[in-house]
């Protein structure tokens, strides 16, 4: 889940490896932009944005049909992918456990944040909002990078208000940079100024950073302040909520409640699924986990919701792979596991069908994987649910096909069967995940364009997948589609 990155926050990293937190320690993508670079400075119009660009590397680039058969090796990323949670009772755990540390640590204002977490405020929350962490701001863009809406405190700007602060071409530098790639803000200065809540992990962060911007003004006679301190406060909230000791020691709010309460975070997964499991490994097909949880917790997860027998259903299992980083960068070491700690190096050579490791890098495993099914070339999937360290790095820089696994798909009902369940999903205040409507028009958001560019095809969950069968066809994405193209989006 966590991309928030501060440059000061790596340091404190060092010393304890957070489980959800694991993007916090990923190493620095490939490219940071400078502030003082010209390039920064110089800005960038939204068209220009938009084609220059890096273009997807995928395997099978031309191909207009996808089909898992196709495949030598497959991976799945686990949180909110193969291991399920009741989202709407994570979401409410997570936005208390976040808004009590800032009432207890960082003196807010317990009115302001300790509320309810009812269907008014699930209203106000959608996965991938940016935050302005200046100016206090909630920001929605398209896919050209267009500040589409903006909410500061509860409350959302008129075009006109947009354009005040963002300008007529409605862009900001710093967005303008993460458009063109989205590792450029991951690390360094740019990531103190914005941030996406890119996951369900992080993802009621908007909430109250909106209610304690709101606070502040009223208290300021209703004037904005010139610089807001909330989102620093925020990231020190978050890192004590997933501090990976915490998990062991059972501290910090957000832990505890997970390991006492199985029941009420994650859903079981359904048998259907572990069938379908086995069936692609009978495939000879190489599987693997890779998630960005630590050890204990990632076990804890898998065990609960695959069963105490989950490590057969892999070949590979990579815990704390610190995605983006993992796809990013072909010398990180992997590490061997003992009693659910990392301890020495392993190499990449060494890794045998049926190990796990910790951290590591894509090459090396794949190297690992080409000399278990005796292949120089194979093709790679990967499925997840983060649109950025799931579909858009491994594509771009691993050169892995991708599934995405959006459960927004069904609780909007986008091109798919609706879920009411997941109403929680969905925020009329915000518009789609997928579009944002302006003069009765429909535009892409930034989510779209990366499963267009991105990803075979998208669904809303892997228990739909699992109920096809492995040799089905379906439609994919169009890669070099402008608009809004939906024929990835499976089931219709
Ligand atoms: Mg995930």
């Amino acid at each position: 889940m966590f991309y928030i990155i501060p440059t000061l926050l790596l340091f404190k990293t060092s010393l304890s490896l957070c489980g959800k937190v694991a993007q916090l320690t990923s190493e620095a993508p490939l490219i940071v932009v400078s502030l003082v670079s010209p390039q920064y400075h110089r800005g960038t119009n939204h068209s220009e944005n938009y084609m220059t660009r890096n273009q997807p590397h995928h395997q099978t680039e031309m191909a207009k049909e996808f089909c898992l058969e196709d495949y030598d090796a497959i991976g799945f990323d686990l949180d909110n992918t193969l291991a399920m949670y009741n989202l709407k009772n994570l979401m409410e755990l997570e936005y208390n456990c976040l808004a009590e540390y800032l009432v207890e640590h960082k003196n807010y204002n317990k009115e302001a944040l300790l509320k309810p977490f009812n269907e008014e405020s699930t209203a106000f929350l959608q996965r991938g909002l940016i935050v302005d962490s200046k100016r206090g701001n909630l920001l929605k863009l398209d896919s050209t990078g267009r500040i589409m809406k903006v909410a500061h405190g509860l409350s959302f700007l008129t075009t006109e208000e947009i354009k005040k602060t963002y300008g007529d071409q409605l862009t900001w530098d710093v967005t303008n940079e993460f458009v063109k790639d989205y590792l450029s803000t991951w690390n360094g200065p740019l990531s103190e100024q914005m941030r996406s809540f890119l996951d369900y992990f992080d993802m009621p962060g908007s909430l109250i950073f909106a209610r304690a911007v709101e606070y502040i003004d009223k208290q300021n006679n209703g004037r904005p302040l010139d610089s807001y301190n909330v989102f620093k406060d925020m990231v020190d909230g978050f890192f004590y909520m997933y501090s990976s000791e915490h998990f062991a020691e059972n501290k910090g709010k957000f832990f505890p409640a997970i390991k006492q309460y199985p029941d009420k975070y994650y859903t079981k997964c359904s048998p259907h699924i572990l069938e379908w499991l086995k069936a692609l490994k009978n495939k000879n097909k190489i599987l693997f986990l890779l998630t960005g949880s630590y050890v204990d917790y990632a076990s804890h997860t898998a065990k609960t919701c695959l069963g105490e027998d989950w490590k057969q259903y892999f070949d590979f299992i990579g815990y704390f792979s610190k995605k983006p980083g993992f796809f990013t960068g072909v010398n990180r070491p992997f590490l061997r596991i003992s009693n659910s700690k990392e301890k020495d190096e392993i190499l990449h050579s060494e890794l045998e069908p049926g190990q796990s490791f910790s951290q590591g890098n894509w090459d090396g495993l794949m190297e690992a994987i080409k000399k278990s099914l005796n292949k120089t070339n194979i093709k790679t999937l990967y499925l997840g649910d983060n649109f950025i360290q799931d579909l858009y790095t491994p594509s771009k820089y691993s050169h892995w096909d991708t599934v995405a696994v959006c459960a927004e798909q069904a609780a909007e009902g986008f091109h798919t069967k609706l879920d009411p369940d997941s109403s929680h999903l969905k925020s009329n205040l915000w518009d789609s995940y997928f579009y944002i409507t302006s003069n009765q028009k429909k535009y892409p958001t930034l989510w779209t364009d990366i499963l267009k560019k991105h990803c075979k095809i998208c669904v809303p969950s892997i228990s739909y997948l699992a109920s096809e069968p492995i040799n089905k066809t379906y439609s994919t994405f169009d890669h070099e589609d402008l608009g809004l193209n939906t024929d990835g989006f499976h089931p219709k």
